[in-house]
């Protein structure tokens, strides 16, 4: 676990905005790493033949002891992700693929593609902390 920083929701965050934003502003700098690394597993996952095997065994195999792995090759996943809106590019399926091989690497593509998406997002979020933070 992760106590590098305070909690976030402190009551110095409900009284002060400066406060507040630093907290934010800590929240959405991890929130970037965390994406940054899922970022790193994705590009190798697909280039690795190794974990490339691996994820074959892992395509709607639920309730694994990895969430991550499970949850990435899940038909369950937009559903997980709470993006089955029509909005977002639609999420490779299974069915829509005869090869298995074919499949992981249109979900692991559609997830990266997702994440830098997501990525992109919270660094203009933080950015506009900056601003803030610097009285901007
Ligand atoms: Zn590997």
């Amino acid at each position: 676990m992760k106590q590098t920083r305070g909690p976030s929701d402190t009551v110095f965050g409900d009284l002060c905005g400066v406060f507040r934003l630093l907290e934010l502003r800590g929240e959405y700098e991890s929130f970037i790493v965390d994406l940054e690394s899922e970022l790193a597993f994705l590009r190798h996952i697909a280039e690795c033949k190794l974990c490339g095997e691996e994820a074959k065994t892992m395509v709607n195999r639920e309730g694994g002891n990895d969430s991550w792995w499970s949850n990435l090759f899940s038909g369950m996943l937009p559903e997980i992700l709470g993006e089955e809106q029509a909005s977002v590019e639609p999420c490779p399926r299974l069915d829509d693929y005869g090869d298995l091989e074919a499949f992981i690497a249109a979900r692991v593509g559609w997830r990266i593609r997702r994440v830098e998406g997501i990525r992109g997002d919270a660094e203009i979020e933080l950015m506009d902390l900056k601003d803030r933070l610097n009285g901007g």
